[in-house]
């Protein structure tokens, strides 16, 4: 097998692309699990999400928050309610909170920044924001008030794809997004979606390559689930199956990268996270937004746990992890790379 110097497992466009279509599932998986093992250990890292606000001012075709859907109930929650939520995720001993909502002008870069001052000095957890695409100077202040991490998915690297789905969005600005927030020091996550109308097995290897060449130190991926109030509508779902093999191809070659089982694997499948668990993924992201506002966050139909208080995804997913045999990690959970990268 070939290594590059960093370390990084190197496997060839058309190897990708076999094990995309033709290899044996059962065999990548258990590959994909046995480089978990060994590059990232049997931790699981827990991550409170709080989606916070569903406004958007974006018209994404794929999400059911996009501002043209009039049919969706909109929240905001205060900046006091955001605060309420993670001395929660912090009680119930999540290490990281992730802050998640559409792009909602309404709070200000230094709203988020008083917010940020008060979670650090006020609990332990590690603060990961995806609120989307921002200027450089944005995040700089983000930064700067204390945030460690971002999640902004690239969605696909096909850029007319890119340029259907995401119409009022660049493919360049969403790179450039991952640019400033990596040279600001900011541990990156960054991801697609799997089974989107006109993606082809061909750019979803692309989109592999990719991923591996930004060296992130999250990605995220998951199924599309077609929403009835968007423009992709009647679309037919991503299959778990593809989705399963881009998370392990994706484990193969980035090694140690925190990789979630999603919740949109487990929306589209009972034991969505459990298989994802088993092919490569080594974190999950237990919902902390308060049970009211969960149903209007509504990227996709269907949603897993938007009937649960957020004690209730705590005793779920610490039942998933111990049948698993895994084992629940403590702390942050910080990024896995500086290691590699020396
Ligand atoms: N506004 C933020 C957060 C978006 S929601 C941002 O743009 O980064 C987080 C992720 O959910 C998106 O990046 C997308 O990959 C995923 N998502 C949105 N709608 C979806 C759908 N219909 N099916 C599957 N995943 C979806």
């Amino acid at each position: 097998m070939l290594y590059a110097a960093c370390g990084v497992l190197i496997m060839t466009y058309d190897e990708i692309l076999f094990w995309l279509t033709d290899g044996d599932f059962d065999h990548l998986t258990v590959w994909a699990d046995r480089v978990r093992r060994e590059f990232c250990g049997e931790d699981v890292h827990l991550r409170g999400l709080i989606e916070f606000s569903n406004h958007c001012s974006r018209a994404c075709g794929y999400c059911g928050l996009r501002q043209a859907n009039s049919k969706l109930e909109r929240y905001r929650m205060s900046l006091a309610e955001i605060f309420a939520a993670v001395q929660r995720a912090d009680t119930l001993g999540y290490g990281t909170v992730v802050l998640q909502s559409g792009e909602d002008k309404d709070y200000s870069i230094s709203a988020y920044c008083d917010l940020l001052n008060r979670i650090k000095q006020q609990t332990g957890c590690a603060v990961t924001l995806c609120i989307g695409e921002k200027t450089r100077e944005e995040y700089q202040a983000l930064r700067g008030a204390g945030m460690d991490r971002y999640l902004l998915r690239f969605e696909t690297s096909d850029p007319d794809l890119f340029a259907q789905i995401k119409p009022d969005s660049s493919y360049e600005n969403r790179l450039r997004c991952l640019r400033d927030l990596k040279s600001l020091g900011v541990q990156t996550g960054s991801g697609i979606m799997v089974g989107l109308p006109g993606q082809t097995a061909e750019s979803l290897a692309r989109d592999i390559l990719l991923m591996r060449d930004l060296d992130l130190d999250m990605i995220g991926l998951g199924p599309f689930l077609s929403h009835p109030q968007t423009p992709l509508a009647g679309a037919p779902n991503g299959l778990l199956e593809l989705s399963l093999r881009v998370l392990a191809l994706t484990r193969i070659v980035t090694r140690n990268t925190h990789m979630p089982a999603t919740t949109a694997m487990g929306s589209l499948d009972p034991l969505g996270r459990q298989k994802a668990l088993k092919a490569g993924a080594n974190v999950l992201m237990p919902n902390v937004t308060p049970q009211k506002y969960r149903a209007f966050y509504e990227i996709y139909p269907n949603k897993i746990c938007v009937n649960d208080q957020p004690g209730d995804c705590r005793t779920c997913i610490s039942a998933m992890v111990q049948s698993l045999g895994r084992t629940i990690a403590g702390g942050p959970g910080h990024s896995l790379k500086a290691v590699t990268r020396g």
